[in-house]
């Protein structure tokens, strides 16, 4: 410990006067109401532009586990890097939360949710650790930190500020002055009192207790050039303040955990318990070995990527739920729930290592869940993604809502026969795409037997029922000496273009006369 700052001299080095004392701040914020075992969880995104795959991820988790917990799930936006441009990301993190179905509660009271926007709060506590000497005042410009590092390296030394290296660590009230004079701006740096042969125990919610060595550097508290905290202030503030229970977010921050023991230590102050969560991999197509999905190589990576091509949010939430919570899966498919809410989720099982997103599973999961959907919810679901994302095309598919309800409603009827060839909301318009002239594709390859094409023409009524209808192919093949199935091939392909479809007689009775009698006419020589 050093000693401490005088109140005006901290006012000067801050560039004001704090706002508030810590205990006007935890008066401020104080414990939240909430039963016992409730847990209070951030998704704590830095607006770069792109909500990536993980961060949907994590902020499932964080919702999950606050809401099957009678807790808050919130979402604070973390834009202290000011050179980056925040309100079209910040609107696309929204968007995709709300797409998702992620309530976040931004209640004011434990507010603002912007760390730009929270400088009196990490300022009131930079005072208090400047009063205490428990940070400083640093003055190093980036050519001397340079300089440091140089010397560092070729002495084969760790790098940064720490120990001897740490030049204005013990400067005296006026030396500090003397730079503040020279109108130099400073950085506001731990004093750490850490020895990195010694080791700190820390805990992780799913890896147990992990030991590290002490942090010995005087790392940045407050950066020199815009006054915002770092990450790791900004963390301790906000979690603290927030009255966060549990942090989770990627494992690339695990490492930051001894610092970050040490700075809730420092304020005396009860850490939250962490989870750090796995990347989330792909096997490379090319190398065949599972690596981290790219945001550059993969368009998966983007969670815009999922809303452009129409993939069902909640299907893709169940599965990245069922990755965070392996035996969802097996739940689901015995009936015991009905949804990844209905499920509740073991903080101790969320995967540690190598979570896994194949999008052929995700196809599966898609496949069911639109699968189960009613009619209507498919139709709306499905319109709602044109009107948004849609070609002209797909916006012709939609304006005819009946005529739409009707294809869709195709082999929906019976519960345990409903067919799952749907995927994606642009995929399901483009699987149905033969009703409608102008994406019809008709099938040069096919040997049709105009013969019986002809007489199908000849009986066809499109008042006739299912029986009636196939009474007539059955009499057809008969008379022809073929199979009742070479009749209805020919029909499917003459009216679909493919030899696969959803049951032919409902086909038909959704095309009508006119089209189906056109379709044959085409392909009669
Ligand atoms: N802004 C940090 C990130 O995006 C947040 C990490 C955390 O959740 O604490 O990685």
């Amino acid at each position: 410990m050093r000693n401490g700052l005088s109140k005006d001299l901290i006012a000067r080095v801050l560039g004001g006067a704090p706002k508030y004392t810590l205990d006007e701040l935890e008066a401020k914020f104080p414990a939240r109401n909430l039963p016992d075992g409730a847990f209070v969880t951030r998704f704590a995104p830095s607006p770069t532009g792109l909500m990536h795959l993980g961060g949907l991820y994590g902020a499932l988790i964080d919702c999950k586990l606050a809401s099957q917990s009678g807790g808050v799930f919130m979402l604070r936006i973390e834009d202290t890097d000011t050179k980056r441009e925040v309100k079209e990301a910040v609107d696309i993190i929204i968007d995709s939360l709300n797409k998702f179905g992620l309530k976040y509660n931004d209640i004011p009271e434990y507010g603002p949710y912007y760390q730009s926007q929270r400088k009196d709060i990490y300022h009131s506590v930079a005072a208090y650790l400047l009063e205490k000497g428990l940070a400083y005042p640093c003055f190093l410009k980036p050519e001397e930190m340079d300089e440091i590092r140089k010397k560092q390296t070729s002495a084969g030394f760790a790098t940064g500020i720490y120990g001897e290296w740490a030049r204005d660590r013990d400067l005296t009230e006026e030396e500090i002055i003397t730079h503040l004079d020279n109108g130099e701006k400073p950085s506001i740096r731990l004093y750490s009192t850490g020895d990195p042969n010694k080791r700190i125990f820390c805990k992780d919610a799913v890896r147990g207790s992990i030991s590290f060595p002490e942090n010995n550097e005087d790392l940045v508290l407050i950066k020199s050039n815009d006054g915002l905290p770092t990450y790791h202030f900004a963390h301790l503030v906000d979690d603290h303040f927030m009255r966060t229970t549990h942090v989770i977010r990627g494992e690339e921050w695990l490492s930051s955990l001894p610092l970050h023991y040490q700075l809730f230590r420092m304020m005396e102050w009860l850490p939250p318990l962490y989870i750090h969560t796995s990347t989330i991999d792909k096997i490379d197509a090319e190398t065949g070995k599972q690596r981290k999905l790219s945001k550059r190589k993969d368009p998966e990576a983007n969670v815009a990527f999922f809303m452009a091509d129409g993939w069902p949010t909640d299907a893709v939430l169940e599965y990245l739920g069922n990755i965070a919570a392996s035996g969802y899966e097996e739940a689901k498919m015995k009936g015991v729930v009905k949804s990844f809410w209905d499920y509740e989720m073991k903080p101790k099982k969320i995967p540690m290592s190598g979570a896994l997103f194949d999008m052929k599973k995700l196809e599966w999961w898609a496949k069911e869940y639109i699968g189960a959907m009613t009619v209507s919810d498919l139709v709306a679901n499905v319109i709602a993604w044109a009107n948004e994302y849609g070609d002209d095309v797909n916006k012709k598919q939609i304006a005819d809502v009946d005529y739409l309800t009707r294809i869709l409603s195709i082999e929906r009827d019976n519960p345990k026969r409903v067919r799952k060839d749907f995927i994606t909301w642009k995929q399901t318009l483009s699987e149905i795409g033969y009703f409608w002239n102008e994406l019809f594709v008709a099938n040069t390859e096919y040997e049709f037997n105009s013969d019986l094409l002809r007489d199908f023409l000849a009986t066809f009524n499109e008042g006739d029922d299912k029986d009636t209808w196939w009474n007539k192919i059955v009499a057809i093949a008969t008379a022809r000496g073929v199979k009742n199935g070479d009749v209805a091939m020919n029909l499917r392909v003459a009216l679909t273009g493919r030899t696969n479809t959803p049951d032919l007689y409902s086909i038909m009775q959704v095309m009508g006369k006119q089209m189906v009698s056109e379709r044959v006419e085409k392909v009669i020589k």
